[in-house]
């Protein structure tokens, strides 16, 4: 859609404003697709996208910003994989805290404490890799946004909730 400069009505497909006639030319385009004033606009939105659940925002102020909306959709997309790691790891290291570590220290009278033991370092060391993986791809989003790049993500970035 465009503006015309003169008389502020919108129209498509035409270089011409159909109310006054005045010429209106695209909007000059980064490399990406983007506009270079959406780019510079909306930079801290896409930024924002990266913190948590701090992707509502660019939703919710900069609706319009179609590079705001591209960023916004990896840093959910990214909450949401960090959130479906979390959820078992959690629940499997509440079993681990209150039902293995209790069955394998009373029952087996705490000779088989390995087990639960192992356990425990497992889930550990996956909360812990999950972790550091969602922030290296959310430092590699935040450069992203702030270079006016709109790149995919590595592993996650194909994935399109918000169109
Ligand atoms: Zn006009």
């Amino acid at each position: 859609m465009k503006t015309c400069t003169k008389c502020g009505k919108t129209f498509e497909d035409s270089n011409f404003c159909p109310a006054c006639g005045t010429e209106v030319k695209d909007a000059p385009k980064a490399e990406n697709g983007y506009t270079e004033s959406d780019i510079k606009d909306n930079k801290v939105f896409a930024f924002l996208s990266y913190l948590g659940p701090l992707f509502l925002v660019p939703i919710l102020a900069a609706p319009k910003s179609k590079y705001a909306r591209f960023h916004a959709n990896q840093g959910l997309v990214l909450f949401l994989a960090e959130l479906i790691i979390a959820l078992p790891v959690e629940l499997l290291k509440w079993l681990n805290n209150y039902v293995f570590n209790v069955i394998f220290s009373k029952v087996f009278e705490g000779w088989l404490n390995i087990v639960p033991n192992s356990i425990g370092f497992c889930v550990d060391l996956i909360g812990i890799a999950a972790g550091a993986l969602g922030l290296v791809l959310a430092v590699i989003g935040i450069i992203n946004a702030f270079q006016g790049k709109a790149n995919e993500l590595p592993f996650i970035g194909k994935i399109k909730i918000l169109k």
